[in-house]
C-alpha cells in the first residue's frame, strides 16, 4: 500500500500540463461563472479594480501627500479636500460592495455551484458501470465531484489576486520611479531569490505529498471509530486498541516527516525573509535616508513612502510568481473535471435506435461471452438461451457462477464482449437505452434505501396521480404493510435518521420488503429479482413469492435465489456453473436428470430435514 502510494505521488508530482491546456482550463472555469451569471463575474473583478487603486491612494500616496504637504506648506484645504474625496469614495464602494456580496451575489454563488453540480450529476448517471471499476477513471471521477466547484471559484480568486497584485505593483512602482528610479533596483532584488523560492516551494510540495499517505491512514482510523458500519466489529476483540496503536504510528510518521523537511523549510524561509526585509527594505530605506540627509534630494514624505512602497512591491512581486503556480495547480484539477464531463459513455443510444416494445416479448441470448474490464478471463462463456414472453425463470447456481453478471447484461448495464442480447428478435443495442430499461422492474441483491419517504423509496420516481393507491398496493403485496402502517407518518415517514430525527431505521428484512415493493409498483413487462428473499424468514418468503407470481401474471419473471425451494414453481430453471448454463428444465426434469441441480436441491433439503430432526 505504502509503495503504491509513493508511486502514485511520484506520478502526480511529475504531472504538469502544457501552457495551452492550462489556459484553456482556466477559461473553462471562467466560462462556468460567466454562463451562470455575467453580472456576478463583472462585479467580482470591477470591485477589485476599484479597491486596489483605492488602497494605494488611501495608503502610500496619501501618506506622501500629507507629509510632503506639511513640509512644503501646501494649503490645508487641498489636503482636506483630497481626504474627503477618498473617504467618500471609500464609503460608497464599501456600501455597494457589502450590499452586493451579502444580498445579491449570495444566491448567484449557489446558482453557479448548483449548475456545475447538475452537469456532473447528469454525466455521472450516464457513464457506464464499468467506469466505476476502472481505477484511473474512478479517481478522476471522485476528484471531479469533490473539487469542481471549489476549483472554479479558486480560479476566480486567483485571477482576483493577480489583478490586485498587478495594480498594487504598478501604482507603487510608478511612485517609487518618480521619487528615484535607482530605488527600482532594490524593488527587483527579491526576484534574484527566485531559485530559493523555487526550492522552498518544492520542499513544501514534497512535504505535503509525503504526508498524504499518512493522512489517509489517519483518516481511515478516524472513520473506523465514528462510522456506524464499523461500530460492532470495533467492540469485539481488541480492534479499538489496534486502531489506537495505528494512530500512534501515524503520529510517529508525521514527526519523522517534520524532522526530514522542517529544518530545510526553516532555512529557505529564513533566506527569503532576510532577502526581503533586510536587503530590500532596509537597503532601500538606508538609501532613501542617505539621499534625504546628504544632499536634500529627497523629501521626508518621499523617504517614508519608500519604506512603505518597497515592501509592498516585493510582496506583490513574490506573490505574482506564486500566482502562476496556483494556476497550474487549479488547471490540473480542472483537467479531471473536463475529462469527466467530456467523457462519451460507451453504452448509449445508437444512431438509428428505436423505442423498445412496451409489451412482453421474447428474450434471447446469442453466444454471449463477457469479460470485466481488466479481468484476465471471461466471466460468461458462450451463453445462448431463450426466454419466452411471460415465462417464469429461476436462475440458480453457486456463488460466483455469473448469475448477477448475466442480469447486468440483460439490463444493458454492460454490453457483451461477444455475441448479442435480443428482445423481440432485435439486438437490444438497437433500442433506445431509456425505453429499453423502462421495460424492467428490478430488485437487486445489494439494494439501497434512500433517505426519503417510504413512498419515494417504493416509486423511485417523481410522484404522479394515483400513486397513493399504487404504493399501498405494492407494500401490501411485498409484506411491508404491517411495519409501515405502524410508522408515525405511514408511507410519508422518512427512511433513516440521517436528515430526520423522526425517521425510521428498518431492519434488513424490512428494508428488503420495501425494495420488493418497487417491483410490485412498476408495471413493466419484465421483472428481475436478484436474491429477493435472502433476508426474509421462510413464511414471509413464501407469501412474497406467491404474491409476486400473481402480480406478475402475463409478465416475464427472472429470479435468482439461493433457496432452491423457491425455484420449484418456476416454468423453467437455468443452472449456471462457471459462467455457463449447464442445466435447463423444470424442477421435475432436473431432478430426474440427477445432475448438479438435483444434488444441490437434495443437499438443501437434507439440511432442513436434519435441523428439524434435531429440534
Ligand atoms: P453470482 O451472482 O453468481 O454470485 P457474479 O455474477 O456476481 O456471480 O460474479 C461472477 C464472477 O465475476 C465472480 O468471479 C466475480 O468475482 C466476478 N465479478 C463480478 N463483478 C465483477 C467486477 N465488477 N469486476 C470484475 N469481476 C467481477
Amino acid at each position: 500500500m505504502a509503495v503504491k502510494d509513493k508511486k502514485k505521488d511520484k506520478k502526480e508530482k511529475k504531472k504538469k500540463l502544457p501552457l495551452g491546456r492550462t489556459v484553456s482550463n482556466i477559461f473553462f472555469a471562467l466560462r462556468q461563472v460567466w454562463e451562470t451569471s455575467p453580472g456576478y463575474f463583472i462585479f467580482y473583478y470591477i470591485s477589485t479594480m476599484l479597491y486596489a487603486p483605492l488602497d494605494f491612494l488611501s495608503g502610500s500616496f496619501l501618506l506622501r501627500l500629507i507629509v510632503n504637504g506639511v513640509e512644503d506648506g501646501t494649503p490645508r484645504e487641498a489636503i482636506i479636500t483630497y481626504l474627503a474625496v477618498i473617504a467618500s469614495v471609500t464609503l460608497i464602494i464599501h456600501l455597494v460592495n457589502r450590499y452586493y456580496w451579502n444580498v445579491v451575489s449570495a444566491g448567484k454563488y449557489q446558482q453557479i455551484g448548483a449548475r456545475l453540480r447538475r452537469k456532473l450529476f447528469v454525466k455521472a448517471s450516464e457513464v457506464e458501470l464499468s467506469c466505476y471499476e476502472t481505477p484511473e477513471f474512478y479517481d478522476k471521477y471522485v476528484k471531479a465531484m469533490d473539487e469542481a466547484f471549489d476549483r472554479v471559484m479558486k480560479v476566480m480568486q486567483t485571477i482576483d489576486n493577480f489583478i490586485w497584485r498587478m495594480v498594487t505593483l504598478l501604482c507603487n512602482s510608478f511612485l517609487i520611479f518618480i521619487i528615484d528610479p535607482v530605488l527600482m533596483v532594490f524593488a527587483l532584488l527579491p526576484l534574484l531569490l527566485g531559485f530559493v523560492r523555487k526550492w522552498r516551494n518544492k520542499l513544501k510540495h514534497d512535504h505535503i505529498a509525503a504526508r498524504k499517505p499518512v493522512e489517509r491512514r489517519q483518516k481511515y482510523v478516524r472513520r473506523t471509530f465514528y462510522l456506524n458500519e464499523y461500530a460492532k466489529e470495533m467492540r469485539i476483540g481488541n480492534m479499538h486498541t489496534h486502531m489506537v496503536g495505528e494512530l500512534d504510528r501515524t503520529l510517529k510518521d508525521f514527526c519523522a516527516l517534520i524532522r526530514k523537511y522542517g529544518w530545510k523549510r526553516a532555512i529557505a524561509d529564513y533566506i527569503l525573509e532576510i532577502g526581503v526585509s533586510v536587503v530590500t527594505v532596509l537597503g532601500a530605506t538606508l538609501y532613501a535616508v542617505w539621499r534625504a540627509l546628504s544632499d536634500g534630494g529627497m523629501s521626508i514624505g518621499d523617504c517614508i513612502v519608500v519604506v512603505e512602497s518597497i515592501s509592498v512591491i516585493s510582496w506583490a512581486l513574490s506573490n505574482l510568481v506564486s500566482t502562476f503556480a496556483e494556476f497550474g495547480e487549479h488547471s490540473l484539477f480542472l483537467d479531471d473535471v473536463r475529462f469527466f464531463l467530456d467523457y462519451e459513455p460507451k453504452i448509449k443510444d445508437s444512431e438509428n435506435a428505436v423505442p423498445a416494445p412496451t409489451v412482453c416479448a421474447d428474450i434471447d441470448l446469442d453466444k454471449v461471452s463477457f469479460r470485466y474490464e481488466g479481468a484476465k478471463e471471461d466471466t460468461l462463456h458462450d451463453i445462448s438461451l431463450h426466454i419466452g414472453a411471460g415465462e417464469r425463470i429461476a436462475l440458480v447456481g453457486q456463488n460466483g457462477s455469473g448469475k448477477t453478471t448475466l442480469v447486468k447484461l440483460l439490463l444493458r448495464l454492460y454490453d457483451p464482449t461477444e455475441g448479442s442480447v435480443k428482445l423481440d428478435g432485435k439486438d437490444i443495442r438497437d433500442y433506445t437505452l431509456g425505453s429499453y430499461r423502462d421495460g424492467y422492474a428490478c430488485v437487486f441483491q445489494d439494494f439501497r434505501m434512500f433517505s426519503m419517504s417510504v413512498s419515494d423509496n417504493v416509486l423511485l420516481r417523481n410522484p404522479e396521480e394515483g400513486d397513493t393507491e399504487l404504493v399501498d398496493y405494492a407494500i401490501r403485496e411485498s409484506g411491508a404493510y404491517d411495519r409501515v402502517s405502524k410508522l408515525d407518518k405511514g408511507v410519508d415517514t422518512t427512511l433513516t435518521r440521517e436528515f430526520d430525527d423522526k425517521g425510521a431505521n428498518l431492519s434488513v428484512g424490512e428494508q428488503q420488503k420495501i425494495a420488493l415493493a418497487r417491483a410490485f409498483a412498476r408495471k413493466s413487462p419484465i421483472i428481475i429479482l436478484d436474491e429477493p428473499s435472502s433476508a426474509l424468514d421462510p413464511i414471509a418468503e413464501h407469501t412474497m413469492f406467491d404474491n409476486m407470481m400473481k402480480a406478475a401474471e402475463g409478465r416475464t419473471v427472472l429470479f435468482i435465489s439461493h433457496r432452491l425451494s423457491s425455484a420449484v414453481d418456476a416454468d423453467r430453471i437455468f443452472l449456471m456453473d462457471g459462467g455457463r448454463i449447464t442445466e435447463v428444465g423444470t424442477h421435475r426434469e432436473l431432478m430426474e436428470k440427477g445432475g448438479k441441480y438435483a444434488e444441490m436441491f437434495r443437499l438443501q433439503a437434507e439440511n432442513y430435514i436434519g435441523k428439524e430432526a434435531r429440534v
